[in-house]
């Protein structure tokens, strides 16, 4: 139904994923990174690029394909019937990669970019910090200039690929005295250069990524590794957000629709009181819900690809698309677990691993609150700096003398 919005190239991407999904994966795979028994799956991301898989947006020179936002995030949907671990893997590249291939050296594009597209170094993003994950630019890391290197001080957590990531896109203050935009920078950090882990958390769901927590103690990076501008790490930042709350959009679509799926098969043929429980309006009807949802959050995702492949600034239209795709899927998975009864609160269905995935999609790539924020934000902005360009309802009320009852202070 949403093909037409796709072109040809795109449709065939997409098929194409959805047979890598399908049969590239082991479920072994999967059960072994809920179980916490891998650390980081490294031959998945290597086989994603075996297939040209990884970076799809980013240009050919580097070893991706050039391609638009709808068509990648087609492809997220299907890899979101992974679960989250797996999705938020794949994601990595397109996030830390949009950092790269925008603000980039060639120098760095090709030491770090085009070996991340190959699966030869492995990327994570460290943002986050024990302090706080919402207030950004509050951080406390600070990189201290020291001839053509910087010294890195702080920790950052909740980094996923902690455990295996050969290197970290980090911000860290670099004029920690300025105004809060102007204060940082951000880094390609090598584990090699001194990066310590020490402590793996263990998590509800979106397991097997090796989430953890990064200290930097006097870690020195050379100057040539500032991605960006000195202290303009807002703009990396900003331009970072749109993968990392698209890619979150997107993904959950593939979660939503695969438990959808799992509940309308066992209700056409479970039955109750004589009959198969999609005779129960209370249960079709769940149904019903789900998939209008589905298809509410699938179109605003999509409109929102085709927002951000114009150029426009899309800050408003990709935080509402994080915030309704991730509302969505978890009431559509809790809908489902609800379809199937006691069995779907066991691990004979794999909704109850998706549960555990869902409750995660409203909390990282920045809360749904923290989507409120800049949805509001945004939507006075444009709304006061416009004033009233189309037919003045207002005058159109019921009382005409009502005017001067119109008080605000
Ligand atoms: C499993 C997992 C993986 C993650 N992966 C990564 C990763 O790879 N890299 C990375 O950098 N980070 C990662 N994160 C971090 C994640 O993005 C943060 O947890 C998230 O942004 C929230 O930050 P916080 O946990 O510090 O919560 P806080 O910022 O302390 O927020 C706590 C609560 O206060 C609310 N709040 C805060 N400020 C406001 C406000 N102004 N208005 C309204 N409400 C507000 C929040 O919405 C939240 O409900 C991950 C987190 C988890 C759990």
């Amino acid at each position: 139904m949403f093909d037409l919005l796709l072109t040809e190239e795109e449709q065939k991407l997409q098929e194409e994923v959805k047979r890598f999904v399908r049969e590239k994966v082991p479920s072994s795979l999967i059960r072994a990174m809920d179980a916490e028994e891998v650390k980081y799956p490294k031959e998945y991301v290597q086989s994603l690029a075996a297939y040209n898989l990884l970076g799809l947006r980013f240009s050919k020179e580097w070893g991706g394909r050039g391609m638009r936002w709808t068509g990648e995030v087609a492809a997220i949907e299907e890899i979101g019937v992974l679960g989250s671990g797996m999705t938020c893997l794949y994601s990595l590249v397109s996030i830390v990669g949009e950092a790269i291939h925008h603000f980039g050296t060639p120098e760095q594009k090709a030491k770090y970019l085009k070996p991340t597209l190959e699966a030869k170094l492995c990327c994570a993003e460290a943002l986050t910090e024990p302090r706080g994950g919402s207030d950004f630019f509050g951080a406390t890391t600070v990189a201290k200039r020291d001839g053509n290197s910087y010294i890195l001080n702080g920790q950052k957590r909740f980094v996923v690929g902690a455990e295996g990531a050969d290197y970290f896109l980090v911000y860290a203050k670099t004029a920690p005295q300025a105004e809060p935009h102007q204060s940082i920078s951000c880094f390609i950090v090598e584990r090699d250069m001194g990066v310590e882990v020490k402590h793996v958390y263990g998590l509800l769901g979106s397991r097997g990524g090796g989430t953890g927590r990064l200290y930097f103690r006097d870690t020195k990076v050379p100057a040539k590794n500032l991605v960006g501008p000195e202290n303009g790490g807002y703009l990396v930042f900003n331009r970072m957000m749109i993968p990392e709350r698209l890619t979150t959009a997107a993904g959950a679509l593939g979660m939503a629709r695969c438990c959808l799926e799992i509940a309308t098969r066992y209700s056409d043929r479970r039955k109750a009181f004589g009959e198969t429980i999609r005779e129960f309006e209370a249960v079709s009807f769940k149904v019903a819900d789900s998939i209008t949802r589905l298809d509410a959050a699938r179109s605003l995702v999509y409109v929102t690809a085709r927002h951000v492949d114009e150029g426009l600034d899309s800050r408003r239209m990709v935080s509402e698309a994080k915030k309704t795709s991730t509302e969505m899927l978890w009431q559509v998975v809790n809908d489902s677990m609800q379809v199937l009864g006691g069995i779907g609160y066991t691990n004979v269905y794999p909704i109850e691993r998706f549960f555990r995935d869902a409750r995660l999609q409203m909390i990282w790539t920045g809360t749904n609150e923290i989507m409120d924020l800049l949805i509001q934000h945004e939507f006075y902005k444009e709304v006061l700096k416009r004033g009233i360009d189309s037919r003045d309802v207002e005058k159109d009320a019921g009382d005409v003398e009502g005017e001067e009852e119109k008080i605000y202070e």
